[in-house]
């Protein structure tokens, strides 16, 4: 593994607090209801893991792999589906579970998709938002921290596929 330059920008203890957080509101948002939370591989994944433990709620998990950025840090405006889902969504409340919303082409290709099989609520949380870098208009419905215009990684996040097991999120330089 290269040795990159690290500087950490939110430690694991902090990440933890606000998925805590997160979990409460969307567990009282969905009071009563089941809901069927939709991870975005691969990077989503150790968010989603954590999540699911917090939230007081029955779930489902399912997972959607789309194309991403590859080797390269900037966006490529492509969206492709890599995996799809296995099983409807028809009537059912959805969550898609995201790392990170950047330019929001990803997101927003992904909710339109979702939103056309008819779901009966369709809402999106993300761990991280660079709200600065957007390309189309894009809201999560949920998110848990707007960081600045820096490429990070850990928690689930990589360069090339490393660093995803980094328990803190931290700049690459
Ligand atoms: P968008 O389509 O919003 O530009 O990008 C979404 C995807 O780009 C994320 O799911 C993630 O895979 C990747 N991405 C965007 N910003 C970062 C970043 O700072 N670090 C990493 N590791 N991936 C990023």
């Amino acid at each position: 593994m290269t040795e990159e330059k690290m500087e950490i920008l939110l430690a694991a203890e902090d990440i933890e607090k606000r998925i805590c957080e997160l979990a409460r509101t969307i567990s009282d948002d969905y009071k009563g209801q089941k809901i069927l939370l939709i991870g975005v591989l691969k990077g989503a994944v150790i968010f989603l893991s954590d999540l699911i433990r917090h939230l007081k709620i029955p779930v489902e998990i399912d997972f959607m792999a789309v194309s991403s950025y590859g080797a390269d840090t900037t966006s490529s405006g492509v969206v492709r589906i890599q995996k799809d889902l296995e099983q409807s969504i028809t009537g059912k409340d959805v969550l898609i579970v995201e790392d990170i919303v950047d330019t929001g082409l990803t997101l927003n290709y992904l909710y339109d998709n979702l939103f056309s099989r008819g779901p009966q609520t369709l809402r999106v949380v993300t761990l991280l938002d660079k709200p600065n870098r957007r390309k189309v208009e894009f809201n999560p419905d949920y998110c848990g921290f707007a960081i600045p215009d820096e490429f990070v990684v850990g928690y689930g996040l990589d360069f090339n596929e490393d660093y995803r097991h980094l328990p803190d999120i931290c700049i690459l330089k």
